[in-house]
This record gives C-alpha cells, sequence and structure tokens, in this order.
C-alpha cells in the first residue's frame, strides 16, 4: 500500500531522540526550548510554546483569548474536527462559515455576509490552512479590525508556508497560530504541536495553563517572600507539555523543513502537470503551500467507485474533509445538512492522493496511471 502520508525519518532524528533517552532528562529540559527556538526563528513569532498536539495548543489557544461560555468561536467545516472542539472544550458555542471552492480555505465574502447579518459577532475566527495554502490573511486581519473578533490560524497544515512575505506562523495577521507535529502532517514530533503569539501575556498565560496553571518562577509568584522549595498554583491548568524526545525529533526535522516543502510541490506540480492533460480536476497547489494535500475533485457519482478503485490498486487514498457539522457530536448540537453547500458540495467531490516527501517518482508515476484509468 502507498499511504497518503508517511513521516521522514533519518540516522540524525533516531540520534537526535537516542541522545536524549541517554540525557539527563526526559522532560522539562533544554530540548523543548531549543525546539520553540527553531520555530521563533522560522517564522518570526515572539514566542512559540510546544505542545504534546495541536489540540491542546488550540485548547490553550481558545483559553489565552478568554474564550468561555456565552461566547461564539467560528471556524471552517473543512478541518479536522479540532478547530471546532477547541471552543466547545472552553464552553463556548461555535458556528461554521463557508469556504470558497477553490483552495478549501473559509471563503472571506462568506465571512463577511455572515458578519453582517450575525445576532452575535464571534469572539474568535478559527481559520484553517488547508492543504498548506494559506487563508487570505490580509482580509481577515481587516475584518478582525472592523468587527472587533480574535484570530486563530490552524496551521496544521501550514508548516513552511508563507502568506506574502510573511511565513505562516510569524502572527502577523492573527492573534494565534497553531501548529501540528502528528506524524502525517509536514514535519513531525510523533504527537505534538506548538502555540505562537506575538503578545508577552498571552504567551504568558498559555504557558501557565499548559503545565497545570502552576509557576515557579519568582517575578509571578503572589507571595513575595516564598521559599526557594514554594510553586504556585495560580489557575486550572493542564499538562500538554511535550517531551525532550518529541522536541529532539523536532529539532532535527525543522533542518530538513526547506527540503519537506520543497519535494512535496516538486511532487505536487508533476501531478498537476499529468492532471491538466488528462483534465481532471484538483485543488491546486500554490508556490506558497506547504503542499500538505493534493486534493482530486471528481464528479460526486463517481467518487465512491474511484475511491474503491484506487484503494483497490494499493494506493491509500482519503478523504479531506466531511464537513465537521455534519459529525454526530454537532448533529446532536443542532446542526443540520445544507449549512455550508460549497464545502459539502468540495467534500462530496474529494478524493486525497498520496503525497509525501518519500513519495518515489516511480510510485508517483503508478499513482497518476491509476488515477487515470478509474477517472478515465
Ligand atoms: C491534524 C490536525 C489537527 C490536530 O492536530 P493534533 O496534533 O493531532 O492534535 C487540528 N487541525 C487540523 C486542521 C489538523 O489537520
Amino acid at each position: 500500500m502507498i499511504p497518503y502520508a508517511r513521516q521522514s525519518i533519518t540516522q540524525e532524528d533516531i540520534d537526535a531522540v537516542v541522545e536524549v533517552l541517554q540525557s539527563e532528562r526526559l522532560t522539562q529540559g533544554p530540548a523543548v526550548p531549543a525546539f520553540e527556538q527553531a520555530l521563533v526563528a522560522l517564522t518570526g513569532a515572539a514566542h512559540a510554546l510546544a505542545t504534546n498536539s495541536a489540540t491542546s495548543a488550540l485548547h490553550l489557544a481558545c483559553l489565552a483569548l478568554e474564550v468561555g461560555p456565552g461566547d461564539v468561536v467560528w471556524t471552517s467545516p473543512n478541518t479536522y474536527v479540532a478547530s471546532a472542539n477547541c471552543a466547545r472544550f472552553c464552553g463556548a458555542d461555535v458556528d461554521f462559515v463557508d469556504i470558497e471552492a477553490g483552495t478549501g480555505n473559509l471563503s472571506v465574502a462568506a465571512l463577511e455576509h455572515k458578519l453582517q447579518r450575525a445576532e452575535t459577532l464571534p469572539k474568535v475566527v478559527v481559520v484553517v490552512h488547508f492543504a498548506g495554502q494559506s487563508c487570505d490573511m490580509p482580509a481577515i486581519r481587516a475584518l478582525a479590525d472592523r468587527y472587533q473578533f480574535r484570530v486563530i490560524e490552524d496551521a496544521s497544515h501550514a508548516l513552511g508556508a508563507y502568506c506574502g512575505e510573511f511565513a505562516v506562523g510569524s502572527c502577523h495577521y492573527s492573534d494565534i497560530t497553531v501548529f501540528s507535529f502528528h506524524a502525517v502532517k509536514i514535519a513531525t514530533t510523533g504527537e505534538g504541536g506548538a502555540l505562537l503569539c506575538r503578545d508577552d501575556k498571552l504567551a504568558q498565560r498559555a504557558e501557565l495553563l499548559r503545565s497545570h496553571g502552576v509557576t515557579r518562577d519568582s517575578h509571578l509568584l503572589q507571595d513575595t517572600d516564598a521559599a526557594p522549595w514554594v510553586y504556585e498554583q495560580q489557575a486550572l491548568g493542564f499538562n500538554f507539555r511535550m517531551t525532550e524526545m518529541q522536541a529532539a525529533l523536532g529539532c532535527s526535522q525543522l533542518q530538513r523543513l526547506e527540503q519537506f516543502v520543497s519535494r512535496r510541490r516538486e511532487l505536487a506540480a508533476l501531478y498537476a502537470d499529468a492532471f491538466a492533460q488528462a483534465g481532471i480536476e484538483h485543488l491546486p497547489v500554490g508556490v506558497e503551500s506547504s503542499g500538505h494535500l493534493f486534493v482530486l475533485q471528481v464528479a460526486a457519482q463517481q467518487r465512491r467507485r474511484i475511491f474503491d478503485d484506487l484503494s483497490a490498486k494499493q494506493i491509500g487514498v482519503n478523504v479531506h474533509y466531511m464537513p465537521v457539522y455534519w459529525q454526530p457530536y454537532y448533529r446532536q448540537l443542532g446542526f443540520d445538512r445544507g449549512l455550508c453547500p460549497v464545502s459539502e458540495q468540495y467534500y462530496s467531490q474529494a478524493i486525497t492522493l498520496p503525497l509525501f516527501p518519500g513519495l518515489t517518482d516511480e510510485q508517483q508515476a503508478y499513482v497518476i496511471d491509476q488515477v487515470r484509468a478509474a477517472v478515465g
């Protein structure tokens, strides 16, 4: 089976992890801050906080922005469930903004339309850089300023991508950006995530909540005369920390980020060429994209058969994403089909093809042949 995604692990990655295993500290040592510094250097954000998953980072992001009961958070339906769940963790309500068919990203026009008519304006909008292509962040920033909402970028797909001159993660247009380092993403720590921001107070709040709401920092203690062993729990936090082994793997992986992204873009361009000749439609992979996913758009009535044909040929096709509000959990909250018609139409035609740096030219040629035969 050719999987739709696969991590790239070298001997250097393995050595980096083994070195940590032989060191003093498996947690709360030097590797996590080194990984965070590498993320800062890569993106230009002021702060990076590594976490045990992107889901945890999204949860921290909502808490840092003080999302709570009575608040509303809007996001895209074309995403993994975590982009919406993070608001529910905080007791807030969720609503969905339709996408644009050309990119699979949240539609700025649909967002503006919904803002103009909203009874309750959103406190936060979680935008998702679908497949690694940045949303139209300058336009989203302009709406955020006009309607006074905060912006979280779920950049789980978009490590190494750009939005104009700014690296995704810079937070130039947003309050907080979140990355995922799950094994299928652009670079991996096995499981893992990160929260990036520019604001010192947001970073401080997220850092406190990442580790039980507990601090030992003498500058932050309420007891100004505390003994050296004293720590204070100042809020109800979690244990969302990343291990040293994961961070060491992350540091090693980031050294090859440019290679990963350029090979992904190269493979995407080869797919695009082959499918243009055959008249097969797909989402474009732009020059600023991280090339996380290559998504075909086929006739809806044919999608199931094509998916099954490709699976039978040992090609690990996948589908990203069924609209989140179709999930039983969200239906039980009152969401119904028809809410975001573009997202529903897009989903009915979507098939994700294998795309990862280790996909060989021969494997890709086989996938292209089989797609031509199946769609043909
Ligand atoms: C993978 C993913 C997540 C969740 O990431 P984890 O690190 O597995 O928690 C959230 N949002 C999107 C868009 C994702 O692709």
